[in-house]
This record gives C-alpha cells, structure tokens and sequence, in this order.
C-alpha cells in the first residue's frame, strides 16, 4: 500500500515528539521519532511509504496537500499532540478528504480521546504504542480483512445510513516485548532516506545529531509526566545490547556526519548491567562516538565512569526541584541529597550535565521556588531548563489540578501562545499563574546572564569538541533572547 507519514504543520519548528510538545526556547527541534520508528516498519513490510515533516520543512498545509497529491496515499498516518489537538486533526482532515486515503491519527493524545479524534472524521485511532498497530491496520486495509481483529484501535463502524455509525474500541494492544523491540527497523536508516539531519537541533547535543530509543516504558510514578501514561506505559522494556551497538556502528559507518547520538530513553540508565554492556560492545567494536542520554539522579559513579570511557558526553537529568517536599509531592523518589552526590559523581567522571527543573507543581511557593533557583546555582550544571509545570491530561499531575480547582482553563491547548512557546494554564490560591512565569523568567536569566555563569560557559567551551560546543551556545543563546524579548500575551 501507499502509505504517508505525516508530522503535521503547526508553529514553526513545533517539537511535536517532544515529553512537552512546543517551540523550545532555545530553538531546538526533534526528529519525528515515532512517526520514524513506524514507518521503517512499515517500509520492511513492502510498503511504498513517504515521510513528511512540516515544522522541519517549514511546510504549511498547502505544501502538504500537493505533496499528498503527487504521492496519492491510500492510506495517511498523521501524528498528534495535546498542544497542538485541533490543528493536527484539522490537517489530517483537509488532507484526508482530497486524497480519499484512509486516515488514521496517531501519539499522545490517542490514548486519552479516542472518541472525540474519531468525531473530527479521523477514520481509526490508534491507541498507545502504535509500530505494530500500524502493520496490522495496514494488512487488514490492503487484504479486505476486519479492523476489529486489529487490537488498540478504536474506528466508526459505517452502520445503515438511518443508524449512524458505532465507535468499536477493539481490546488494548499488549505493549511491545523486548525481543519485539529487536525486530523494530533501525530509526536511523528511515532518518538517513527520508529526512534532513541538518534541520534537527538539540541545545544540549553537538549538531547534527540524531535521537534514537534503545528501550521504552518507565515504572516510576512522577505525577507530571506524560509518555508513561499516554504512549509508552509504565513497563520497562529494551532492546539487547547487542542491537543497540549495532545501531551505533551503523550511524558511526553509515552516517558519519552525525557528531552526537541522544539516546531518548526515559530510562536508559534503569538497568546497570545493561549500561555497562552497552559501553562495553561500544569499546569492543572501537566505535568513535559521542552521544548522550536521559539520566535519573540516582546513577552510580561506576556506570558513569563507564559512559564517559565509552564515549558519553552529557546526562538530561531532571532534578525538577530544590525542595524535598515539592519533590515528594511529585512522586520523583530522588532527594536533593542524592541529586548533589549525582552532581558531584558526574562531574567528577567528567560527564556534562543538563538539569530540567519545574516551577509551579503542587505546593510550590515563593520560598521554594527561589531554594530551585538557589540549588541550580550551587549545583552549576553546563545548561539548565526551567518549564512551566504543565498538567498534561492523563497524567496525575492533571487529575489533581482538576479536582482542586487550579487549572485556569482546562484546555491543554492553551498552553502555548500563538508562537508555540509554553504558557501557564494553572494557578494557586497562594502561588500564581503570574509568579510561575515570573520565577520561570527569573530562574533563567539569573542563571545564564549573570556572571556567576562565566565559568561554567567557559568550561564548555575548553572540552574536546569546544568549537562545536560554542556553536550550540550561540545558536541556543539567539533562541534565548528572542523568547526573553517575546511580547507576552494575556492571561488564558
Ligand atoms: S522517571 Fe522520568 S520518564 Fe519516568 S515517570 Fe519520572 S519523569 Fe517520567
């Protein structure tokens, strides 16, 4: 079949596959990760697929549809995301009704509202995890056979006219085994045929680079975390050592201008006999390669010693806050003690570090918010990140808000301003939508444009690939100041 991925149009450079769907401040942009990940699989199946990525085309929706029409897909497989929910179906359907494909809506917010996506003339929903959902809608279409046989979707069952039709929810699909995730085509060969390296950009990784998964699911419980309720669930699975240096030799021979590997993992460094294989196979085949990954702040030193010998130059940590009590409020189950020693092992094994911190969780106040700002400093990673707390739907994080009366308007579309970049939608009775953004602002620039920061910029700039390491700063600092110099909008 003729199959079209599409990652939709939306603000430009929209990070639609990122945890916290928006334009990023620093003017990073990701790859299509998931979109990617099906359509190789797909693509081994004997489809004749075609991935298109808008925001990194800077294509509008006039550029797809002719793009649609020069490829004539049967089917549409179109990516979506709470922040962006009703211009993403919007698309899909425009593209959906002059191509007569069948559309089938895919991401987040799939498992979340199912009914509705189908109530905007989506054709099937797929819930969840979708690689293997995909492969089956597209066997069912292609071979005439019944889409309730197909598990984890939900689709309109064309009924007599007089009837209407009736949503069938088929039974939820077992999340994939590890073995399965072996099988799953390597993401990088689809991003070396189909997609530009160059138009992706992490602030925190050398460019180009590119963003791959050696394992899914996590088990931990962080209230305001979206991925493990919503896509990937709560069951830790990977992918053997073996075929993830297999995909680290690949990009090493095969894409050789890619300087840095993110491994996007919620939880790559869950399991530690599985890291010290993984660096292992890497010395073993003699790879020359630097990438990066999430960390959690419990990481041991041998591992990190370990990482670092193999080529590991940064840990995404998310410390997300100073104050213990905001920590354990958010079910984090790390200490700001154990965030110090992390800190203190990391560097000293020589390892980068980006620390992601939340202001406005429950039970934040001015006094907390200021000790975050206040441990950021002591801690002194190389690059921080402050977001607005943002109550996704489906997470516990939202539940609570909307129980308790906090979110201003229940609508996670609003969000994001009419640029794309992350805006407050919840406030407290003694912390509110203002001081979340005040201290947002605060944290920043109290922490990069003070000369406190000096060194620390300094000492990115003295390590091996410094040149390349200023190149992101000044690239991530334009970025910056143009969202620092923002006009902002009014209250939702
Ligand atoms: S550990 Fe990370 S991925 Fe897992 S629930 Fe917490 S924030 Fe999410």
């Amino acid at each position: 079949m003729k199959v079209y991925f599409l990652n939709p149009p939306f603000v430009p450079r929209y990070s639609r596959s990122s945890r916290w769907a928006a334009r990023c401040r620093g003017g990073a942009l990701y790859y299509p990760i998931w979109l990617a990940y099906a359509a190789g699989v797909l693509e081994e199946e004997g489809h004749k697929i075609r991935l298109a990525d808008a925001p990194a085309w800077g294509w509008d929706v006039e550029a797809v549809s002719e793009d649609a029409r020069k490829f004539k897909p049967e089917v549409i497989i179109s990516e979506c995301n709470f922040q962006s929910l009703t211009n993403d179906l919007e698309v899909l359907n425009k593209i959906k009704i002059e191509s007569g494909a069948t559309s089938v809506v895919v991401g987040p917010p799939t498992s979340q509202f199912p009914e509705r996506i189908l109530e905007s003339g989506a054709d099937i929903v797929t819930r969840f995890e979708y690689d293997f959902t995909i492969r089956d809608i597209a066997d069912a279409l292609e071979n005439g056979k019944s889409l309730e046989n197909v598990r984890g979707i939900s689709f309109e069952k064309k009924g007599k006219e007089e009837e209407g039709g009736k949503i069938v929810r088929t039974p939820d699909r077992e999340l994939l085994k590890s073995s399965e995730l072996d099988s799953i085509p390597f993401v990088s060969k689809t991003y070396k045929k189909y997609l530009n390296l160059e138009d992706y950009f992490l602030g925190h990784t050398l460019a180009p680079m590119v963003q791959i998964f050696t394992s899914r699911g996590c088990p931990n419980l962080c209230t305001f975390c979206s991925w493990p309720s919503t896509l990937m669930g709560r069951k830790y699975r990977a992918r053997s050592s073996e075929n993830v240096v297999d995909e680290l030799e690949y990009i090493s021979t095969e894409l050789p201008e890619v300087r840095e590997i993110f491994i996007e993992d919620d939880t790559f460094t869950a399991d530690k006999k599985r890291i010290l294989d993984v660096c292992n196979g890497i010395r073993e085949r003699g790879l020359d390669i630097t990438w990066s990954c999430n960390a959690r702040a419990n990481l041991d030193y041998e591992s990190m010693k370990a990482m670092k010998v193999a080529g590991c130059r940064l840990l995404d940590v998310g410390y997300e806050s100073g104050n213990d009590q905001i920590l354990k409020n958010m079910k984090k189950r790390i200490t700001t003690a154990e965030s110090r020693q992390f800190t203190k092992d990391a560097k000293k094994a020589g390892l980068m570090i980006l620390a992601d911190f939340i202001l406005g969780m429950p039970g934040e106040t001015k006094a907390t918010a200021e000790q975050t700002i206040r441990f950021a400093k002591e801690i002194k990673p190389n690059i921080v990140q402050f977001s607005v707390a943002t109550p996704i739907p489906g997470t516990e994080f939202h539940d609570i808000a909307s129980k308790n009366g906090y979110l201003l308007v229940d609508d996670i579309e609003k969000s994001l301003d009419s640029e794309g970049f992350q805006k407050c939608i919840i406030s407290y009775p003694d912390f509110t939508k203002e001081d979340i953004e005040y201290y947002v602002d605060k944290a920043l620039k109290g922490y990069y444009l003070t000369p406190a920061y000096v060194p620390v910029a300094f000492s990115n700039i003295m390590r091996k690939d410094g040149v390349h390491e200023l190149k992101n700063m000044a690239t991530s600092a334009k970025g910056f100041f143009k969202y620092l110099g923002r006009d902002k909008e009014p209250n939702v």
